[in-house]
């Protein structure tokens, strides 16, 4: 009998679509000739080991970006003792290409937990995304031409990043020793980087500016048990491991043929750009605000009333993404949770509405908005399909025993053509 495979490398997301980006990531690994790995992700902690067997590389997305530090170390710990249980050779943290967190975490805490489960005392964080213009220099994190402190993330609904030195950013987190590998060294060769990684005590934030910085990185990180990082960290990885060519799983998948939508929960500046070119090009458009959700004066059954009588090949947009002032003067009447949670409530109750008449194609711009929709929905496993822009690929699954495509775009990512060009890219 043929043996199922068992993953290599076992990853744990702190969000959606952080685990929809890097599965992308691994499916596209290694060179075109040698084949991707076959990945699956689960969105949970898994119950048992069977739904990761078969593939090359499992993600398992949780959603412990902004949640109570004790509780994102003891799910992510529960996360990788059943990627391990399966036979993961290495671990892979991904966090946001953001470096989204606060000072209490969860970055620093959830690294501290998975080394101690490994009884490793070394490992690198590089949210280097240079296809997304995530860039790190002498241990400073840019979005495109701007550190991070100046970027749009400074004004997060939940994690404002202020700070765009990720070496203070990380010290604050930990008790572990937090160093920096520049990019002389990165480019010093894989041994020499692979010294570095070595000599590391604690967490070492690596320098990468291009792709290719990537790759010595993946290839020196070979030995480490645990590697973290955004999806980016991953490109070099899967050629460290003999792979067979990839079966496509998603070329035998069935496609959905029914309507589309798009919910929006993102704020920020990207989605926002998305919002108003969909807008403008004639999508019709649900805004929600949470002022409103807050009175019951708008309720989910408005959106979906609202899906259902657009015109049959319309794709509707219901979107909650607003500008920073008015985000903050919505957070100061209902206080930043009670906001966050309304939205999503919200846009997961639409989702499964909608799901219910019809909608089979849908995509999602926001992490959390995202983790809120597919908990909704109560879909625990998907296989990467086609990449519609980097680091948003198609996700197909099944519900009730059809099929199902979801788009999970973090809010940052995609071309501002994205809610009308995505729909070609379902094959
Ligand atoms: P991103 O990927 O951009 O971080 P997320 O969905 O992860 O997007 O986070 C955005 C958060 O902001 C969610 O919790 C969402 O519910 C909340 N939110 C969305 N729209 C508004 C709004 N108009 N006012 C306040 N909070 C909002």
């Amino acid at each position: 009998m043929r043996r199922a495979r068992t993953p290599m490398i076992g990853a744990v997301a702190d969000d959606l679509t952080g685990a929809t980006d890097l599965a992308l990531t691994l499916s596209r690994g290694g060179t075109l000739s040698r084949g991707g790995m076959r990945v699956r992700q689960v969105v949970g902690v898994p119950d048992d080991t069977t739904v990761l067997a078969g593939a090359d590389a499992m993600v398992v997305a949780l959603k412990s970006r902004t949640i109570a530090a004790a509780e994102a170390m003891s799910q992510s710990v529960a996360a990788a003792e059943r990627l391990l249980d399966a036979g993961a050779q290495q671990l892979v943290f991904k966090y946001c290409s953001t470096f989204d967190s606060t000072d209490d975490g969860n970055i620093g805490p959830v690294i501290e937990a998975l080394l101690e489960l490994l009884g490793e005392d070394r490992t690198i964080a590089c949210p280097a995304f240079p296809t997304n213009a995530r860039t790190v220099y002498k241990g400073h994190l840019f979005v495109g031409d701007a550190l991070l402190s100046d970027s749009d993330m400074k004004d997060h609904p939940l994690t404002p990043m202020r700070d765009a030195n990720l070496v203070r950013v990380l010290q604050r987190q930990t008790r572990l020793p937090v160093s920096l590998i520049d990019i002389a060294t990165v480019r010093n060769g894989a041994d020499a980087l692979r010294d570095a990684f070595h000599r590391t005590r604690g967490i070492a934030v690596v320098d990468a500016l291009e792709e290719s910085d990537l790759h010595a990185i993946g290839e020196a990180a070979r030995d480490l048990k645990l590697v973290t990082g955004g999806s980016g960290v991953a490109i070099g990885l899967p050629r460290n491991f003999a792979l067979n060519p990839a079966r496509d799983a998603a070329a035998s998948a069935r496609l959905p043929e029914g309507r589309a939508i798009v919910l929006a929960g993102s704020c920020s500046e990207t989605t926002r750009r998305q919002v108003a070119a969909a807008l403008g090009s004639g999508m019709p458009g649900f805004r929600v605000d949470p002022l409103a959700l807050a009175d019951g004066k708008v309720r989910p059954r408005d959106a979906v009333k609202f899906a259902r009588d657009a015109a049959p090949h319309a794709v509707p947009l219901v979107y909650a993404s607003d500008r920073p002032d008015a985000v903050r003067s919505v957070q100061e009447k209902l206080g930043r949770e009670r906001a966050g949670a309304l939205v999503e409530d919200f846009l997961s109750e639409t989702a499964a509405g909608l799901a219910e008449g019809g909608f089979d194609r849908i995509m999602v711009a926001g992490g959390e908005s995202s983790g809120a929709v597919i908990g909704r929905l109560g879909i625990t496993a998907l296989d990467v399909g086609s990449e519609i822009d980097p680091g948003v690929p198609w996700m197909l699954t099944s519900r009730n025993g059809r099929p199902m495509a979801l788009a999970l775009k973090s809010g940052n990512f995609g071309a501002d053509d994205i809610f009308m060009s995505a729909w070609d890219k379902l094959k």
